[in-house]
């Protein structure tokens, strides 16, 4: 037995009972024995037992005050792939709902979006989420995987680490920020930032220490002088400085209006005033620019009145501080904090009255019911979040696939193409380009053979097989389902006894806007 892990085990507990008095600590203990069975004897490349890593993740998801499931779908995320364990038992010994659960982060893994065109990464990584959100809990227990894979960086070799912090910060960092994690996208752009571009890294932290020093002094003056006229009004505030994330300080620093000057950026360090109630906030500001003047044009945002459309609610307001400088100031209560950190999984922890049904909002959110079939992602979830209150209804709504009528086919490359339902490799093949589809010898489906008729479920992966010469089959036209393969599939039969001639016109418009 390992003390220091069982310790670390007894820490999880720990933090799972302070919010979840509900919780199945049996279970929860079960999945700790089943997962150190299946990783025995292996390490990480750190040289520590590879089972910390699942408990560092399951750790993770029990600070975002996630629920029961999700801490043992985390703890045994890697016994299939990387342990001896295999699905059956999973499903025995946890349900179903675990192994799809568990299932689910090894298919985001399997997903590589790195290759795609610039144009069509966001609506890939839309869609990656649409396949993903058939149960949010995935996307959550994911980004914690990979938040511990981050910390612990340093172990791999180098080439590995500038790979996955590209890979963090291309994917899971927007992905954070889609699910409204905002804090996890932060800390998981710092943790990458110096893997991936290090010379970058350095010159930020060179030239930003001076400012940081000066700037938390004057911080630290106006929290003191804050604190004691909000305890004069009554109101218990809690006060910290905050530092801007250095990845986006980054970002902002060689935006070409900025050009490196830190006197045009004013949230480097932005003061936050944490009070318990709203109407505490707005007095909060009274005082605020009682003692500090607002800066006049810039000056306040009321995002409490107006929530942004991610959901977002604070006041932010720019004052003059010591020494004329400008400070950026957001008041907000505990609840808007806790939710602006973790975003979704804040849910779990509080409920209020709902007002409409969950799958009439997720329906019209998601654009299901407008003609165009809008996918207007980031609202949708954010939008279901924000009216998903009760954690009971919060559960069902997650694990509510308003999609499950369409079929998003992913190829190697993570291109996605939307086909209708019953569709198959061949129909898949040419919808990626006709000239694919006459050459289809074969198809594999998340690595597995699959026959030509095979019908093609939504999230797999599709590979097709080419073969060296046309191989069309008359015998296709009785499963392939989508317009364009049939016509294209009764075109080279026809061409075949007609003329053998290609029309490229033809070619041109059949092949226009089949790429989604
Ligand atoms: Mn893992």
């Amino acid at each position: 037995m390992n003390r220091k892990l069982e310790k670390e085990f007894q820490d999880l507990i720990k933090v799972v009972k302070e919010h979840d008095e509900k919780a199945n600590i049996e279970k929860i203990k079960f999945a700790w024995e089943f997962a150190k069975i299946a990783h025995t004897d292996q390490k990480r490349l750190s040289g520590e037992p590879f089972v910390n890593h699942p408990l560092q993740t399951a750790k993770i998801l029990a600070e975002w005050r996630l629920d029961s499931t999700s801490i043992i779908a985390a703890l045994l995320h890697d016994t299939i792939e990387d342990g001896g364990a295999v699905r059956a038992d999973i499903v025995k010994e946890f349900g179903e709902e675990v192994a799809l659960l568990v299932d689910g982060v090894t298919k985001v893994t399997a997903l590589r979006l790195k290759g795609s065109k610039e144009e069509v990464y966001t609506e890939n990584l839309r869609k990656l989420l649409l396949v993903m959100a058939k149960d949010l809990r995935v996307v959550l227990v994911k980004l914690a995987d990979r938040f511990h894979n981050m910390r612990t960086l340093s172990a791999l070799p180098a080439n590995k680490q500038n790979e996955n912090a590209i890979e963090t910060l291309e994917i899971y960092a927007p992905l954070a920020e889609r699910v409204g994690v905002g804090e996890v996208k932060g800390q998981l752009e710092d943790l990458a930032f110096p893997f991936a571009y290090p010379k970058e890294f350095k010159k930020t932290i060179e030239t930003s220490k001076t400012h940081y020093k000066e700037v938390e002094s004057y911080i630290g003056k106006m929290r003191r002088v804050l604190l004691r006229k909000l305890t004069k009004e009554g109101i218990k505030a809690k006060i910290h400085g905050r530092k801007k994330h250095l990845y986006s300080l980054w970002k902002k620093l060689n935006r070409p209006e900025i050009n490196w000057d830190f006197d045009k950026i004013h949230d480097v360090v932005a003061m936050r005033i944490i009070v318990n109630r709203i109407p505490q906030c707005y007095t909060a500001l009274g005082v605020v620019h009682g003692t500090y003047r607002p800066v006049p044009n810039i000056g306040v945002s009321d995002f409490i009145a107006q929530p942004k459309p991610s959901g977002y609610r604070s006041i932010h307001t720019k004052v003059f501080g010591p020494g004329r400088r400008i400070v950026e100031i957001q008041i907000r209560t505990n609840k808007m904090h806790e939710q602006a950190e973790f975003g979704i999984a804040a849910h779990w922890a509080y409920g209020e009255a709902k007002s409409r049904g969950v799958k009439d909002v997720i329906l019209e959110a998601m654009g299901v019911r407008t003609d165009e079939n809008k996918l207007l992602w980031v609202k949708q979830l954010i939008n279901w979040q924000k009216e998903i209150t009760d954690s009971k209804e919060f559960l069902e709504a997650v694990k509510f696939d308003a999609f499950h009528h369409r079929n998003f086919i992913f190829s190697p490359m993570g291109d996605v193409y939307d086909l209708p339902d019953g569709s198959t490799p061949v129909d898949f093949a040419y919808a990626i380009h006709s000239d694919l589809g006459s050459y289809t010898k074969g198809a594999r489906a998340d690595g597995k053979m699959v026959p030509l008729d095979y019908k093609l479920k939504s999230g797999q992966v599709v590979e097709i097989l080419k073969s060296k010469t046309p191989n069309v089959n008359a015998d296709w036209l009785g499963f392939a389902v989508t317009t364009v393969a049939r016509r294209e599939i009764k075109k080279f039969i026809q061409g075949k006894t007609e003329a053998p001639k290609v029309d490229d016109n033809n070619r041109h418009l059949s092949n226009k806007g089949k790429k989604r």
